[in-house]
């Protein structure tokens, strides 16, 4: 039997972002930490995307998403942290290569108004939200043509200087290294029937699952929570929406400083990238099918993306020499969309941390260190 305090199932962000806070817990700092991350025969992780954006406007209108001015500084403390790791770590030859280049570009988002009533919206929403000083400004059509030559610039946009992307792909890549350095383990497996696997042993505290022992569970499997059978799906509440993302390689490259959010978003590649300006690569993401019979990447969605990316950076098309598709599910729950935690066994110490919609990597993080906030207060009370 291996014990551990800790079994979080699920390497999303969500995962991740449980480990990154009880490592930084003054409690739990020393916990053991198991992290079962999934594998074969599972749909491939929201959160392990080619590039999401770190973006705190969200909707149609820029609106500002609740709590930014907590949950933005936050992610970017956890994702500068782990890139610094990442880049003390160069000399060592075997993670030389998974650490050459960065995953956190810290560029901007540009939000570009599609029609004068776009920008009159976005344009109040930019004085009537609680927008903290210098995160974002309005760019007019002109002052988008000269910073961002190429883009989309009719009706001006919302300059949103503390946005930025993350090549997601290579920051698992290297968040796993982290993890594992810092003493969690990180096991390949798949709860086949859900936490059905999971009772209690003849301690109360223990929940077993196979060989491994764990003191609290928290579940954090994005889309497979649905099929995890500890929760009626009626009680989690979760709608699920797939997205698709294409990554262009493009004949010649061009100048792309930041991402762009409009109808879907845009940034460059992490591989394509050949100067603070200049890209060989870029990729387009949106998720938009609420009905759906098969998670795979289809024509349909590649077609809309390139409908995105022509309409951010009109006359793309006939730049393009290679795509690649790419396709998860991410959910929220309705009406409200907030992220949230599942305590229907929390007294058996098992917790569900899902929920995150659109924006999971600007959310999930500061939602884990409120649960972990929340089970040191318990243990606090439980020693008091
Ligand atoms: C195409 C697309 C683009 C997106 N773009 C952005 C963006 O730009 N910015 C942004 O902030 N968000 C974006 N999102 C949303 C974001 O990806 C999600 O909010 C976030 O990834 C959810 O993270 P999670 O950890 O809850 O779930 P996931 O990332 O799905 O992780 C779930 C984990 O649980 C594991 N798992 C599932 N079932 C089981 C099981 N039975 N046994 C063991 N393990 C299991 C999985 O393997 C995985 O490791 C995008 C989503 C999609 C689909």
């Amino acid at each position: 039997m291996k014990q551990f305090d800790f079994g979080i199932i699920g390497f999303g962000i969500a995962g991740l972002s449980v480990a990154y806070a009880l490592r930084k817990s003054e409690i739990f700092r020393g916990a053991s930490i198991c992290v079962i991350s999934g594998g074969e025969g599972l749909p491939p992780p929201a959160s392990h995307t080619p590039i999401a954006l770190l973006n705190p406007a969200t909707g149609r209108e820029a609106k500002l998403v609740r709590d930014a001015a907590e949950v933005l500084p936050y992610t970017k403390h956890m994702l500068r942290e782990i890139q610094d790791w990442a880049f003390g770590n160069t000399l060592n030859m075997n993670t030389m290569d998974l650490f050459e280049a960065p995953f956190f570009f810290e560029t901007g988002v540009l939000r570009p108004a599609a029609s004068p009533e776009m920008a009159n919206a976005i344009k109040h929403r930019l004085e009537t939200d609680p927008w903290p000083n210098d995160w974002a400004s309005w760019l007019s059509s002109s002052e988008i043509a000269d910073r961002f030559a190429g883009v989309y610039n009719a009706h001006g946009g919302l300059w949103i200087s503390e946005g930025g992307f993350v090549n997601m792909t290579r920051f698992f890549e290297v968040a796993r290294k982290w993890l594992e350095v810092e003493g969690v383990v990180v096991e390949d497996r798949v709860l086949g029937d859900g936490v059905h696997d999971i009772h209690d042993g003849h301690n109360l505290e223990q929940k077993t699952l196979g060989e491994l022992t764990f003191r609290r569970l928290i579940l954090t499997a994005g889309h497979g929570m649905t099929s995890l059978s500890l929760w009626q799906p009626d009680e989690l509440g979760l709608h699920a929406v797939k997205g698709q993302i294409l990554t262009l390689e493009l004949s010649e490259a061009i100048n792309l400083s930041c991402a762009v959010s409009m109808h879907g978003y845009l940034a460059p590649h992490v591989d394509g990238i050949q100067s603070s300006r200049s890209a060989r690569k870029i990729t387009i993401g949106s998720t938009f099918e609420h009905q759906f019979d098969s998670i795979q990447p289809n024509e349909n969605g590649q077609r809309r993306l390139l409908e995105i990316a022509e309409s951010i950076l009109p006359g793309i098309g006939s730049n393009i020499i290679r795509t690649e598709n790419w396709a998860s599910i991410r959910v929220h729950r309705p009406p409200d969309r907030k992220p949230f935690v599942a305590r229907q066994y929390s007294e058996r110490g098992i917790w569900g941390l899902t929920g995150f919609g659109s924006k999971g990597l600007l959310l999930a993080p500061t939602a884990a260190r409120r649960l972990v906030t929340e089970l040191e207060e318990q243990d606090r009370a439980t020693l008091s």
